[in-house]
């Protein structure tokens, strides 16, 4: 779980910033800020991108990361503003997204997610593809409010539109749009280190990934900014690209499947080689697969 790669975006990615791992040393990890527009934030640490909004009524974000770095991330929180963090929306379950929570909540911030995402943080998180287990999270952890399609917030002069984009990355999954600013946080529907871990077992799919895609697309504009889950700012053009990505994909191995091909015979016949990964190509194409066998 320790070992770098680095992807053809010139990102080092560590597969252990998919999830939690204990193996992880959290005290060389630094928080840095970047700023968006004058009342949007992101935060890069370990784990998934954390958006961040300021202003009068206090801060919301995005995603917490791991625990052990929210002090690092409280105080990075406090150089853009004084007021508490009210509002904690959390993409997804995963616990490079939503393993501060603990932490948060006990400070008051009301926890925000979409209803698949809380049930699956009350029993034990184990993703197979990366042997990675999470305990059930404890009661301050937990989502305070729950939504089923969508939650609009209102606060510090912007629309906050929270949505659910089914069977995705997961079956919880929830992208962010600040309606005023033209920002959307996409949660791990869009990533920039290739190949997209697609969670089957927790009600992931190929067909959700394109199509969470296709409602991020349809939300923007040429200049709206996209924050993925993990990686850089991106634009439209860029989500485009990455749709165009997974349609491929899809077309070979759903193709495959249609001519009688075997798994182990897909993997094979490597239909990803032209993309870049981050983790093992015969995971990606074993959860694209048993999503389409469905
Ligand atoms: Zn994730």
């Amino acid at each position: 779980m320790k070992n770098k790669f680095l992807s053809a975006i010139g990102t080092i990615v560590l597969i252990a910033t998919f999830f939690q791992s204990g193996a992880q040393n959290y005290d060389t990890v630094k928080i840095i800020t970047h700023k968006i527009t004058e009342k949007i934030f992101t935060l890069e640490g370990d784990g998934g991108n954390i958006g961040v909004l300021t202003g009068n009524d206090g801060t919301i974000i995005i995603d917490d990361q791991f625990a052990p770095l929210s002090e690092k991330i409280k105080t990075a929180l406090k150089a853009l503003n004084d007021k508490p963090v009210r509002f904690v929306i959390n993409t997804h379950f995963h616990g490079d997204h939503s393993g501060g929570n603990e932490n948060f909540g006990k400070d008051g911030a009301v926890i925000i997610a979409q209803d698949n995402s809380r049930s699956r943080m009350t029993t034990e998180q184990f993703i197979a593809a990366f042997n990675s287990r999470t305990p059930a999270a404890p009661y301050d952890a937990l989502p305070k409010v729950t939504f089923t399609e969508s939650v609009t917030l209102h606060l510090n002069g912007e629309t906050l539109q929270v949505m659910h984009v089914s069977n995705a990355h997961t079956d919880g999954d929830a992208i962010i749009f600040f309606k005023e600013s033209n920002v959307i946080h996409t949660g791990d529907v869009y990533v920039r280190y290739g190949l997209p871990f697609i969670d089957q077992p927790h009600g992931g799919s190929i067909d959700g990934m394109i199509k969470g895609t296709d409602q991020i697309i349809a939300l923007a504009n040429d200049v709206t900014k996209i924050i993925p889950g993990h990686g850089a700012i991106a634009t439209k053009k860029d989500l485009i690209e990455y749709r165009a990505m997974l349609q491929t994909l899809r077309e070979r191995i759903a193709g495959a499947m249609s001519k009688g091909k075997t798994l182990t015979e897909i993997i094979a016949s490597a239909p990803t080689k032209e993309y870049p990964a981050v983790f093992d190509r015969s995971v990606f194409i074993t959860l694209v697969y048993d999503s389409l066998k469905k």
